[in-house]
């Protein structure tokens, strides 16, 4: 089966070929400074297993020639992430994608980064 995602403004798009290698939200410093967000979540694909379909996104290598994040050039939206610690494979953001409900989200990542704030805070 196939899925495929778009970043916000939609010029870049990537599709996955399931099952993901593993799936996980992560608590860690970086990915909560790239994405803006207390936690972010991702499916770990085999190279082969996914493609970037849009428009190809922009890089950074928030741990020069270790890590390299992948980023819309236009909105900004986190596209992928890459490490040489885990080579052939790409770590994507199942909530890009058109139905996030079909993947099943099963790690955690770094879970002693994690902030101390309430999925669903009492409502005031
Ligand atoms: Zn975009
Ligand atoms: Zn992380």
């Amino acid at each position: 089966m196939t899925l495929s995602g778009h970043c916000l403004c939609g010029r870049c798009r990537f599709e996955i070929d399931l099952p993901p290698r593993w799936t996980g939200h992560c608590h860690c410093e970086s990915c909560r400074r790239a994405t803006s967000s207390m936690m972010t979540t991702f499916v770990g694909m085999p190279d082969g297993q996914w493609r970037w379909t849009g428009e190809t996104p922009a890089t950074y290598e928030s741990t020069p020639g270790v890590v390299t994040r992948h980023f819309c050039p236009t909105c900004g939206a986190q596209m992928g992430f890459q490490s040489t610690r885990w080579p052939g494979e790409m770590h994507l953001y199942p909530a890009l994608l058109e139905d996030p409900s079909q993947v099943e989200i099963k790690g955690v990542f770094h879970a002693e980064e994690r902030l101390p704030w309430p999925f669903e805070p009492d409502q005031p």
